[in-house]
């Protein structure tokens, strides 16, 4: 294994060097040995230190030398490289002094997960797979007053059926003591201070770029008002530590941030324990650098708090990781944000998180797309640095690729009509495949009564009626084919043979069916006003093995589309329109 890693590693190791003017990078040369070698994986942290010797031989070379042995000993090696195939992602910068690659996806557990979350979490899962790194969940809960426990278990259960795994979970909130004693050299190195103006001075005095007379506190002294803080000889909002940086900075988060402050409320977990927290930015820098974590891929919007991060890390006197902005993910006509659903929910327009009119990753299953489909979507995204609208057009694209082969067949028919055929043949059942392109699937069998030459049938009452001239043929799908005599209160038709015509309708037996509820979700904003009739239900019968069917399950309800089972009771199944 070892002698077939190490030739593998000099062959991508060269080559690397050869494309990057002498200089190979350890990542992509482990990316490299991954994709020809995956049975190395479970092995790699064993191996890194084998190919990361072999990098550094290889990058001791000169470009002329090492282009040599490339051509000498793996010639093979020398093709241009491949396009990209869609769907991979773009290599990542290498970060200096890290050993590994490892991405976190780090959330508040202040509510559900949406589309937003899912990119920042599914691209940096994909990196850590991409190159046999570490990926980790950390829960920033260091803002007690907005997080709930139910949200923990919530996120790790969004994660989970988005297929993501990770290989360390952390709770920042176990780091307390740890953040306090960072503040402290922060504070002893006196690039930060104890600030006790009281929050509105606080928040005019950066609005104006002033400096406050906290601002010229002795180390010791700061030291000691810390320690009173976390006594408790302040209440909330009466005394903060922040960091020197700059009064004047053209990004008001840069004016002597925040990194501590009390919050006099129980934590979800830890209770009254503490008092003091950690902010975003400061957990954030603290955390990133105790995990070596190497990659950050975060939302552009958090390109304000970057600055705050480096002066920790530069105060710190710590390696920073390597930060990836991308562009923000927006869902057209529907709002992500939290602080925009929470009324709606309230009021009563959305029924909860998982209402399928949400890009909440509830909402989207509950709608029946596919989180494969979520994925190829982000990966295909990428990250980039524009921000994308996301239409649900673009989604439902993505969607019918994932569940067209995976959806069994059934035949539902909206605002039915009876239709009477005569002269119909003995028979009493049909037997339908549940998939065309699948037949290892099998058969449904729709039960049909025929008594004395005449079946009873319903059809889709948009199918029958305004036809011009009668009689007009019809086939009904996997039955046989009718002409259809008369369109009035019922439908008369007469049996007319059995080959296949076209067109094709759906339909259900008179005495053997199911009433079906089809919830239709539609854009809840319009030109950013609210929608009226965003949810429309339309009501129908579906074939009786529409009972068998579990909720979660997505099918394919024939000419009319992709539907996901919501709820079966009292034998009427409730069903959420997906897409054509
Ligand atoms: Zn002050």
């Amino acid at each position: 294994m070892e002698a077939e890693v190490l030739d593998v590693a000099r062959k991508h190791a060269l080559r690397n060097a050869v494309l990057h003017e002498g200089r190979a990078d350890l990542n992509a040369v482990v990316r490299k040995i991954l994709a020809e070698k995956p049975k190395v994986k479970p092995k790699l942290r064993e191996l890194i230190p084998i190919i990361r010797s072999v990098v550094e031989e290889v990058n001791k070379l000169s470009l002329e030398e090492q282009r040599r042995l490339l051509e000498e000993r793996y010639p093979e090696a020398l093709e241009r490289p491949k396009k990209e195939e869609r769907g991979t992602l773009p290599p990542l910068p290498p970060a200096e002094g890290f050993e590994i690659v490892v991405t976190r996806f780090a959330p508040e557990p202040n509510g559900y997960l949406h589309l937003g979350h899912a990119k920042a979490a599914v691209l940096s899962h994909e990196y850590a797979r991409m190159y046999g790194g570490k990926f980790i969940l950390r829960f920033e809960d260091t803002n007690p007053r907005a997080e709930k426990v139910e949200f923990y278990e919530a996120i790790r259960d969004d994660l989970k059926v988005l297929g993501l795994t990770w290989d360390e979970e952390k709770l920042v909130s176990d780091d307390m003591e740890l953040m306090y004693g960072v503040a402290r050299e922060i504070l002893a190195k006196g690039y930060g201070y104890v600030c006790t103006c009281p929050t509105k001075v606080l928040r005019a005095r950066r609005r104006r770029g002033e400096e406050c007379s906290c601002r010229r506190r002795e180390p010791h002294e700061n030291l000691e008002l810390l320690d009173k803080m976390l006594e408790g000889a302040y209440a909330e909002g009466q005394a903060v530590v922040r960091l020197k940086t700059d009064m004047r900075s053209e990004n008001y988060a840069f004016r002597d941030p925040v990194i501590l402050r009390i919050i006099e409320h129980p934590h979800p977990l830890k209770g009254d324990k503490y008092r003091v927290y950690p902010t975003y930015d400061f957990a954030c820098a603290v955390e990133d650098h105790l995990m070596r974590v190497s990659h950050i891929l975060r939302s552009i919007e958090f390109t304000t708090r970057v600055e705050i991060q480096e002066a920790i890390y530069k105060f710190m006197g710590w390696r920073p990781p390597v930060a990836i902005q991308f562009g923000r993910l927006s869902m057209e006509g529907t709002p992500l944000s939290k602080r925009r659903i929470t009324p709606l929910i309230k009021e009563g327009v959305l029924s909860s998180w998982d209402d399928p009119r949400l890009a909440t990753l509830r909402g989207l299953m509950r709608r029946g797309i596919h989180p494969e489909a979520i994925k190829r979507l982000i990966l295909d995204i990428g990250p980039s640095k524009s921000n994308a609208l996301v239409t649900w057009e673009l989604l439902n694209s993505y969607n019918r690729k994932v569940v067209d082969p995976l959806a069994n067949r059934f035949f539902f028919v909206p605002r039915p009509k009876l239709m009477v055929v005569e002269g119909a043949p003995e028979l009493s059942e049909v037997r339908i495949k549940l998939h065309p392109n699948f037949p290892e699937r099998g058969e449904r069998t729709l039960r049909i009564e025929v008594e004395e030459g005449v079946a009873k049938v319903y059809v889709p009452g948009d199918d029958v009626e305004g036809t011009a001239k009668l009689p007009r043929r019809l086939r009904l799908m996997g039955l046989f084919n009718v002409d259809v005599l008369e369109v009035g209160e019922i439908v008369r038709a007469k049996y007319a043979g059995n080959e296949l015509i076209d067109p094709k309708i759906q339909w259900v037996p008179a005495k053997y069916n199911v009433r079906v509820l089809v919830e239709v979700p539609g854009k809840l904003f319009l030109n950013e006003e609210l929608s009226k009739d965003s949810l429309t239900v339309v009501e129908g019968l579906g074939e009786e093995n529409c009972l068998s069917l579990r909720p979660g399950d997505i099918v394919q309800f024939e000419r009319y589309g992709f539907v996901r089972v919501d709820e079966i009771k009292d034998n009427v199944v409730k069903a959420i329109y997906a897409h054509k």
